[in-house]
């Protein structure tokens, strides 16, 4: 048995840093849209992550492709991601990831990190994933102090673009899941503490109603509302819900529409669907194509559908049961035993199990509130996971799994 605890009781020597280190890069606005405050973040992370040796490596990503609510499709950019690649040659290799965006715009109200006095810290992304920035540099600092670290390789991908879906960074995750063992990533754990199981897959659709525009005063009955179709359309996708939880159907925006005395021509809905298996995204696509046809078939009136799932159901095998049981065993060793629960949220973890690649996902703080302006993290789980990643990883390295 190595004696790990001078690498532990290390990490807990860093618990102020970590906190530091999360206030100020929480206090950057780096929403998916904000190339700026994106650049800011990468140039953050390149300083901070420069502490590790190892060469860092800025990859743009190409524009992606959104419908805007004139209904025509537009190119928007997206910030760069980050790699950085330790040991390649060595036979033992691990990804680690997790993104520097956050679903907050540049124009947003929540802004401010502020800590209270009960050892929480409030803020924009402390939580989703900022801490989970700070939880895997302060993991893989101390892995490479420890006389194991000559072992086992290791890769970090870090995204700008994970909260709209990982349109750009997608394919260099599935490049990177490339010969690894296993994949960590550092979304938020569960308010209780808890790794995320099973996870439902997403998918973001567009829906573009085009009908026909008259003066509502003159030729009312020549034209053919959009809006009135997509209303029938929206109801129609809401009732997908009746099929049990397994799917959930959310029309999160509808747009269209101008003046009162103009028929609208015009009408979009945008539309997140996520389901718990493989084949229920066949089903879904069948459902959308019926519905489509129905609305399709109004004299003069058309409907474009764009986008769908970006992300597919991760599905809790063997392989995953083996490498959460790891997590657990090393938790219990640091005195603070977790398990796991399944959850309807999606995020890149889903396409690197779909791709094969056994990943732990939530190993960041513990946090509340994310994706709203109550989103914090308690504090002392920045140390605490750090300790959980590293010992996982000083473990592995030291062939204490039986891998080599
Ligand atoms: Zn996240």
């Amino acid at each position: 048995m190595a004696d790990y605890a001078p690498i532990l009781a290390w990490i807990d020597a860093q618990q102020p840093r970590m906190e530091s280190l999360v206030s100020r890069w929480a206090g950057i606005n780096s929403g998916s849209g904000n190339i700026a405050g994106l650049d800011r973040m990468v140039q953050e992370l390149t300083d901070a992550f420069a502490v590790l040796r190892q060469p860092i490596t800025r990859v743009p990503l190409p524009p992606r492709q959104v419908i805007k609510a004139d209904g025509r499709m537009a190119a928007e950019p997206l910030g760069a991601a980050l790699s950085i690649k330790a040991r390649p040659q060595r036979p033992l290799q691990v990804l680690l990831g997790i993104h520097f965006d956050t679903v907050y715009p540049a124009v947003s109200e929540f802004q401010l990190v502020q800590r209270s006095a009960r050892q929480t810290l409030h803020g924009p992304g402390v939580a989703d994933a900022k801490g989970g920035l700070a939880v895997m540099l302060i993991a893989l600092e101390a892995l490479e102090q420890s006389p194991y670290a000559v072992n086992i390789g290791w890769e970090i991908l870090l995204n700008p673009d994970e909260e709209i879906g990982s349109p750009g960074s997608a394919p260099l995750f599935l490049d990177a899941a490339r010969g690894k063992i296993i994949a960590l990533l550092f979304e938020p754990a569960l308010p209780d503490g808890s790794l995320v199981g099973a996870r439902k897959g997403s998918g973001n659709f567009v829906f573009v109603v085009r009908g026909k525009a008259a003066h509502a005063g003159r030729d009312f009955h020549t034209g053919r509302s959009a809006i009135v179709t997509l209303s029938e359309l929206v109801l129609a996708l809401h009732k997908l819900n009746d099929r049990g939880p397994d799917i959930t159907v959310n029309v999160g925006r509808i747009e269209g529409g101008g003046a009162l005395n103009i028929v609208p021509d015009l009408a979009i809905a945008r539309v997140n669907i996520r389901c718990r298996l493989p084949e229920q995204q066949e089903q879904i696509y069948r459902e959308l194509d019926a519905i489509i046809r129905q609305a399709d078939a109004v004299e003069g009136i058309t409907v474009e559908l764009h986008g769908g799932f970006h992300a597919p159901p991760r599905i809790f095998d063997d392989a995953h049961t083996l490498w959460f049981n790891r997590a657990a065993q090393c938790s219990m060793e640091l005195g603070a035993p977790i398990t796991w629960h399944d959850s309807g949220g999606a995020c890149d973890g889903n396409r690197l199990s779909a791709a094969g690649l056994p990943t732990i996902d939530t190993l960041g703080p513990v946090g509340t509130g994310i994706h709203s302006f109550a989103e914090q993290i308690t504090l002392p789980s920045l140390a605490e996971r750090a300790k959980l990643t590293a010992l996982l990883l000083l473990k592995l390295a030291h062939g204490e799994f039986g891998i080599s």
